[in-house]
């Protein structure tokens, strides 16, 4: 089949074969994408999750911009700089108490992957024999071998399953039915020696922005503590604000022994990830012997530009009313969505922070019915970046959104409700 498009560029996600010819984004500004056309697209999913305050902020790209200045990318072994070291402090200074050490690289994937390696190498060089990972059902942690292993298992990696590796996994906590979720933790825990729990906290993004409340994310690092599991807590997107706290494991009170966060950690702007982790795990790599340095890196780890970046971004959420405007987001959601829980086209209508989801009631619900490409060519007709997962229809604007913007965009959800529901079968 011929690709509708001239363009050499082979997109993430897509199916060109069944995709028209992408508009191109000629600027940013606010929360809109505007094209080339001169129409501007609100970008109602940030960007894929990284936008947080908003599109080009002006503090950040200012530090951009200075930092260019001064630096391209440095070797990150023998040598440090001074964006590195000061984001390290600041991080730590934020994250919840009892994290101490900063390891960079540069996307969500590969923090991940650090940390799955991070708690493998742990017990390797404490001379303790534990591998095994245990995951929530519906999890995504990213698309390299190691994180789509302990990610949902489907048709985004049904060509790599030879590869991936074995994983238990627990029940997603719905609602009525976290015990179920904590018992099929502690069973495990009990039947092997389980080295790590990966987890999404309070909201699973990519699994379909299935959310669960905080107390089941502190049972569950009860349960790992009593069983020296190390928990990894994935906060790629749920950091930065999106679940209404800076970090969601504050909202459970707890501090994981390894911290992943990406996305939002330059409000977009650039690439940059972080796997933060406890004295413990830092100190079982610490030896006069090499063979147990923890043997990670990415050229690109803490490029200089991309950690002043991040902090500005840090400036931005000490100097600006942050926490006021995503309280502000988070009530503005609540009224928005609250007609469309008597609405019997949509289920599970769902809010934690500045994330609002609803499913719409489909016959065939999942992320390959065509419902979604249907919906998104509908949204997007609109100048509304809205793209469901399967059925699920979400928003996760930047924090600037205003009042007519969501308007806008739940109107369009009730719209396209109608559009399904009059051309349905
Ligand atoms: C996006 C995401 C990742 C992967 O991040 P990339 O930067 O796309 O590699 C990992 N975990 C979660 C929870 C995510 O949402």
């Amino acid at each position: 089949m011929s690709s509708p498009s001239q363009s050499p560029v082979w997109h993430p996600f897509t199916q060109h074969a069944l995709t028209p010819a992408m508009k191109r984004i000629v600027r940013t500004d606010g929360a809109y994408l505007v094209d080339e056309d001169g129409r501007a697209v609100l970008d109602a999913i940030s960007s894929w999750w990284v936008i947080t305050h908003r599109h080009r902020h002006p503090k950040i790209m200012a530090a951009i911009r200075s930092a260019c200045d001064t630096f391209d990318q440095i070797i990150f072994a023998e040598y440090t700089h001074e964006p590195a070291e000061a984001l390290a402090e600041g991080l730590i200074r934020l994250a919840p108490p009892g994290l101490a050490h900063v390891f960079y690289s540069d996307s969500g994937s590969t923090a991940v992957e650090v940390a799955l390696k991070m708690a493998l190498s742990t017990f390797h060089n404490r001379g303790i024999p534990r591998s095994r990972i245990v995951v929530m059902e519906g999890s995504y942690h990213g698309d390299t071998i190691g994180t789509m292993s302990a990610g949902e298992r489907g048709v985004f990696n049904a060509a790599y399953g030879a590869l991936l590796f074995d994983v238990a996994t627990i029940p997603f906590p719905e609602p009525g039915r976290e015990q179920e979720t904590l018992d099929a933790f502690d069973r495990l825990c009990r039947g092997e020696a389980v080295a790590a729990l990966l987890v999404e906290p309070l909201v699973l993004g990519a699994g379909g922005m299935r959310m669960y409340p905080p107390h089941v994310l502190s049972e569950l690092q009860r349960i790992a503590v009593r069983h020296g599991t190390l928990m990894i807590v994935d906060e790629v997107m749920t950091g930065w604000g999106r679940t209404g706290t800076l970090f969601a494991c504050e909202q459970a009170g707890i501090t994981p022994d390894i911290l992943c966060v990406s996305k939002g950690i330059t409000g977009g702007a650039l690439p940059l990830a972080a796997t933060l982790c406890t004295p413990e795990i830092f100190e079982a790599h610490l030896s006069p012997e090499l063979s147990r340095a923890f043997f990670h890196s990415s050229s690109y780890t803490a490029n200089p530009i991309a950690c002043a970046a991040a902090l500005a971004n840090l400036e931005v959420w000490r100097s600006e009313p942050v926490a006021a405007r995503i309280a502000a987001l988070e009530g503005m959601h609540r009224e928005r969505l609250a007609p469309f829980r008597s609405d019997r086209r949509f289920a599970n209508v769902r809010l934690t922070g500045t994330i609002a989801a609803l499913d719409l009631d489909v016959s065939a619900p999942g992320y390959l019915s065509d419902v979604g490409p249907r919906l998104r060519a509908f949204f997007r007709e609109r100048d509304l970046l809205i793209r469901p997962l399967g059925n699920v229809i979400y928003l996760m604007p930047p924090y600037c959104v205003t009042a007519g913007d969501l308007d806008r965009a739940y109107a369009a959800i009730g719209e396209a409700a109608d559009m399904i529901a009059g051309t349905a079968p």
